[in-house]
């Protein structure tokens, strides 16, 4: 821990903030913030904080809002105070805190650090462009800075147009970031800046400060491109007179091709990598790595792991790159730490949304001494309308998971269990130089073999016994090589270039199902 970070704080005062726009869906960007102020707090045994930041009324929509919070709670990522939860510092969404940044709007006014601007936004465009032509950067001109107190009262009585703008003072402006060491600033290049459009309307650097303040936040965490806001919130809280936080400026996300993450890369909102199929717990341990490493070699993560072993200090200052071969790699790791009751709750639903099965529930009466009655969930499988147990579709699944790398990819792997009819091409059938006779050749011996064995010992142990030493004996080459029965039977099975093995498959097919598709095979020859 840095001196610095508790120069004024004890262990335990530590409060941080997550203080989403609900303009859009939550991203990984603002997910790894929230994380990382989140496993700071924890850590330092202090309050997380959730504050909407929804002053700009016409993009700020409630369904942003639920988004986000839901995006929040899959992750785990839970929240001390918020919109929901209440606590001493709320309400929690800035559009229920006008009257409060009201006060402050004023009271600047008041002392004139703030004042009424009444240029027009035509005015103020024709400046920008201007200045741009000069090859300086835009600033406000100072037009109505020194408007005289009469003027500045007829113009707002005869309802001319204004904003409130906030005196800049010409002055450097430093902080300390707790990642990236000192930064300063020349205030003098800043101009003026707009603080809000009107007394209940404040905009977002205002805003966040009085809110920061009120709600006692100690350190700011935030991504790398809030350090231009930066200065501006500390010349404001000065003028104010509030306390400062402690500022810490998160690196950039970038894509593969090291430019920032955006759509270009396929980023997704955090609520679509759910419905892709990556587990909450991978997607922790991938956006800890998003920035900061524990220094060693270890990379798996859990929530409660990162809480106790984060530190700011060994968040790096250059842009972390977005791996998804990583997160694929974490979330297979995840799947498979999963246990197959587990795992088929949480692959249910991909199952079920592409139609392969649908669940229904059916009433179970006991006889009458017992008196019960229970209403069961049950599957059934969508094209032959047949009743399946959740115990074969735990079997399905588990012959899977270690295959599996997103939830999603179930029904890829497994839809031929769901399937009448599989559709394939009968050269599928055929390995290495095999004719469609021999094909046929092979269909016919497994019929034959496997019509012997009966129902009682159908299983895949017992089909590994009868059929391997068989499948060793059909290599015209006399290589041992099992293919030649083994391969068409898998395809016959699964109609699929790979699968998980076929005795397996064979098993939970069951007898009827394993011959007809044989049969089926064979039609295709
Ligand atoms: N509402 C701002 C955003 O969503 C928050 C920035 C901050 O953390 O101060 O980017």
């Amino acid at each position: 821990m840095l001196a610095e970070e508790f120069k004024f704080i004890k262990p335990g005062e530590v409060r941080t903030r997550m203080a989403p726009s609900p303009t859009g869906l939550l991203h990984i960007g603002g997910a790894r913030a929230a994380l990382f102020n989140y496993l700071f707090a924890k850590k330092n045994e202090g309050s997380f904080v959730l504050r909407i930041e929804d002053t700009d009324l016409e993009r700020s929509l409630p369904e942003f809002e639920k988004n986000i919070l839901e995006s929040f709670k899959w992750l785990g990522i839970e929240w001390d105070e918020g919109p929901d939860i209440e606590g001493k510092y709320g309400p929690y969404r800035q559009s229920q805190r006008t009257d409060i940044y009201k006060k402050y709007i004023e009271k600047l006014i008041a002392e004139d650090k703030a004042y009424y601007c009444f240029c027009s936004q035509q005015e103020l465009e024709a400046q920008r462009q201007y200045q741009m032509s000069q090859g300086l950067a835009p600033r406000y001109s100072g037009k109505c800075a020194n408007l005289d107190k009469e003027t500045v009262k007829k113009y707002l009585a005869e309802g001319k147009a204004t904003i409130i703008r906030f005196r800049v003072p010409a002055k450097k402006v430093s902080f300390d970031d707790l990642i990236r060491g000192k930064l300063e600033f020349d205030a003098g290049l800043m101009g003026d800046i707009i603080i809000a459009k009107d007394l209940k309307s404040p905009l977002y650097n205002f805003a966040a400060v009085v809110d920061d303040f009120e709600m006692k936040i100690s350190h700011v965490i935030r991504g790398e491109e809030h350090i231009p806001n930066t200065p501006k919130q500390i010349l404001m809280q000065e003028a104010l007179g509030f306390s400062k936080p402690s500022y810490a400026h998160l690196p950039l996300i970038l894509g593969p091709d090291k430019t920032k993450l955006s759509k270009r890369h396929g980023a997704t909102s955090v609520l679509e990598f759910k419905k892709q199929g990556y587990l909450p717990e991978a997607i922790i341990n991938f956006m800890a790595f998003l920035g900061w490493n524990p220094g060693d070699e270890r990379e798996i993560y859990s929530m409660s792991s990162l809480v106790k072993e984060f530190s700011l200090e060994k968040v790096q200052k250059s842009g972390a790159v977005f791996n998804i071969k990583k997160l694929d790699f974490l979330n297979g790791f995840y799947i498979r730490q999963k246990s197959i009751e587990k795992l088929t709750e949480l692959c249910l639903p991909y199952l079920i949304e592409e139609g392969l099965i649908s669940p229904f529930f059916k009433e179970v009466q006991y006889p009458p001494a017992y008196g019960a009655k229970e209403i069961i969930q049950k599957y059934k499988i969508s094209e032959t309308g047949e009743e399946i147990y959740l115990e074969t579709i735990q079997k399905i699944v588990s012959i899977y998971q270690e295959r599996l790398k997103k939830l999603s990819e179930i029904v890829e792997l497994t839809d031929f269990f769901f399937k009448e009819k599989l559709v394939y091409n009968k050269d599928l059938l055929k390995w290495k130089e095999m004719s469609d006779k021999e094909i046929k050749n092979s269909l016919d011996r497994l019929k034959k073999l496997l019509s012997k064995i009966k129902i009682e010992n159908w299983n895949k142990e017992n089909l590994e016994s009868v059929l391997l030493p068989e499948a060793e004996k059909m290599d015209p080459a006399a290589q041992k090589d099992r293919g030649y029965l083994l391969w068409p039977l898998r395809v016959a099975l699964t109609g699929k270039q790979a699968s998980a093995s076929p005795f397996e498959i064979a098993e939970i097919l069951a007898k009827e199902k394993t011959l007809k598709r044989i049969k089926e095979a064979k039609k295709l020859l």
